[in-house]
């Protein structure tokens, strides 16, 4: 049956691994088709946790193909060190499949991204210094390099001189570096390529064909809809299409051939790096988010930012990925607050905005309006089904599902896999 996306509704770190776990083995194939070692989650399975940054965490399921799409943008060294590393746990990762058009993040990316950061001081963007933003710019830009290209040694040496004769007057230039030697760096890419030999194909193909066998496909979104280079918080995010439709163009799945869109939104709001975020909490009651929900983030350790849930952004997130279903994730961080804060509308100099306002500026003005809903004292995480749920949490979940714009269909009440409630079967 089905093509099924799931990604984030608010900045990232939603907890998509949750959904991931309750679509489970019947999944076939799992898809990453955008960004690259900037996400991070950690999956546990058994006793065993293993922290992923590049590669989608369908690797860890036995009989599941994971694949690595065109849209995404990979740093060989780090899906060295991610294969090898859980090779050596003995997991079997033969069965990955990376796109041929994918395009590569090379030492002179990294740095780039590095660099700009720094010169940009007060009004940088906190990004994860992975590289990311430079290797798309130059997939834009027409002077990236590709995965195919490392199996041809004389177009990658035209491609990385040619990519380097500009931005190494760039780093010597401006920004005062040492130029970076395209050998280097052509030999670097090389000593990867027989590593890629059994994985590189067209993976467009690969899931037409896999759909017309009735297989089960899912796309894993890196980052989230407030992070999305056209739909996001601009400039303030990252530089690669975390919704819906980055599925299919980073794929080459077509668009109508996505059944469901799962997204997975916290019971709060939180953010990792600069830009606008109207609901944050700079008192005890975002030091209590914080601390409860470990909010530290998994790539680059450093504490999110935390606020009340945002309804016009859940509204939004739903509006453009076409949400059939959300998952609400970390409930119970909640239990225990006297009352919960939601942001239902924005005040923008004065005049109330019910959905998420075009104009950045406006944006970053933003007030939010909120409407305050009784919390409760219980213990949640032993919850499993609704009627298990105190009912001042039960009539939470039903007020956010009505200003959210889609149907709540689980929800996270602790850490721990089996710690769900679903009202919904998300492929059913
Ligand atoms: P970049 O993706 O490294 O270019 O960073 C751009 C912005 O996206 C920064 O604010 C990062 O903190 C944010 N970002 C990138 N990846 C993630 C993620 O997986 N979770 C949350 N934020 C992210």
């Amino acid at each position: 049956m089905p093509a099924v996306l799931i990604t984030g509704a608010q900045w990232g770190d939603e907890g998509k691994g949750r959904a991931t776990d309750l679509l489970g083995s019947r999944v076939d194939y799992v898809v990453k088709f955008n960004g690259g070692n900037n996400a991070g989650h950690t999956v546990v399975v058994g006793e065993e946790k293993y922290a992923l940054h590049l590669l989608p965490s369908g690797i860890l399921t036995p009989g599941v193909v994971p694949v690595i799409g065109n849209g995404v943008v990979i740093d060989l060294g780090v899906l060295k060190q991610e294969l090898d590393a859980l090779s050596s746990r003995g997991v079997d990762v033969s069965k990955l499949k990376v796109s041929a058009n994918a395009h590569v993040i090379t030492a002179y990316h990294r740095t780039l991204d590095k660099v700009t950061e720094r010169f940009l001081g007060k009004r940088q963007i906190g990004t994860t210094g992975r590289g990311i933003g430079p290797a798309y710019a130059d997939k834009i830009n027409r002077v990236g390099i590709r995965i195919q290209d490392i199996f041809d040694e004389s177009i990658l040496q035209q491609k990385v001189e040619a990519a380097l004769e500009f931005k190494n007057q760039v780093l010597v230039k401006i920004y005062n570096r040492r130029a970076i030697s395209p050998e280097e760096v052509t030999e670097d890419l090389l000593s990867f390529r027989e590593m890629l030999e059994p994985m590189v194909c067209d993976t467009g193909l690969l899931l037409h064909e896999a759909m017309q066998q009735d297989q089960t496909i899912l796309f894993e979104a890196g980052q989230a809809t407030m992070l999305d280079i056209d739909h996001g918080t601009y400039p303030f995010v990252t530089s690669s299409n975390a919704t819906a439709g980055g599925a299919s163009t980073g794929s080459g799945l077509p668009p109508h051939q996505l059944d469901r869109v799962i997204s997975v939104v916290k019971a709060y709001t939180t953010r990792v790096g600069a830009g606008p975020f109207p609901t944050e909490l700079f008192d005890e009651s975002g030091e209590h988010l914080a601390r409860v929900g470990h909010e530290y983030g998994t790539t680059t350790g450093r504490p999110r930012r935390c606020g009340w849930y945002d309804a016009p952004i859940a509204r939004y997130a739903a509006r453009i990925n076409g949400v059939t279903d959300f998952v609400l994730t970390k409930l119970d961080v909640l239990s225990g607050l006297e009352t919960i804060p939601v942001c239902v509308a924005y005040d923008v100099n004065g005049v109330r905005h019910d959905e998420m306002p075009v104009n950045q500026s406006d944006f970053h003005h933003a007030k939010p309006i909120y409407e305050e809903f009784p919390g409760w004292s219980e213990d949640i995480s032993g919850a499993r089904s609704f009627a298990d749920l105190p009912k001042n949490a039960q009539d939470y979940i039903l007020a956010l599902e009505a200003m959210s714009g889609s149907r709540i269909s689980a929800i996270g009440v602790g850490p721990e896999r089996e710690q769900v409630v679903v009202r919904h079967d998300l492929l059913g």
